[in-house]
């Protein structure tokens, strides 16, 4: 059981099964949506996140994706993408424990800023990940 929630604690969740696609997106939205460099995610089945406490406030990200944060603190909490409805990611950071989830790639790196540069010898891809 993985559990997280935004920095104020109105909006708790919790998810089950096992978390896959743990990746540092580097995209221009996700920077843009958090005001932060590269934003940690991992995946999990829809049916097995779950929010418990409040409510999050939710937005259009693109015409094929949507994001929730928390509508009191801001707290970027997921992305669900129209083409990939049986599955949601998560912000790894909101995670009580990110430790448990570290990041295996990168992730549109191809979008990513030029003084970003790391050497912690993860894949990274151009753009989304090769399943
Ligand atoms: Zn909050
Ligand atoms: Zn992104």
């Amino acid at each position: 059981m993985l559990k997280g929630g935004c920095f104020c604690g109105a909006v708790r969740y919790e998810a089950e099964g096992e978390p896959r696609h743990e990746t540092l997106c580097h995209c221009s939205i996700c920077r843009r949506t958090t005001g932060a460099p590269i934003v940690a995610w991992f995946t999990v089945r829809a049916g097995d996140f779950r929010i418990v406490t409040g409510e999050p406030a939710r937005f259009r990200s693109s015409a094929a994706a949507t994001r929730t944060f928390c509508g009191a603190c801001g707290t970027a909490l997921t992305f669900r993408s129209d083409d990939h409805g049986d599955e949601i990611d998560v912000t790894t950071c909101s995670l009580d424990e990110p430790e448990r989830l570290p990041p295996k790639s990168h992730t549109w790196r191809a979008s990513g800023l030029s003084w970003i540069r790391s050497a912690d010898g993860l894949p990274a891809y151009r753009e989304k990940r090769a399943d």
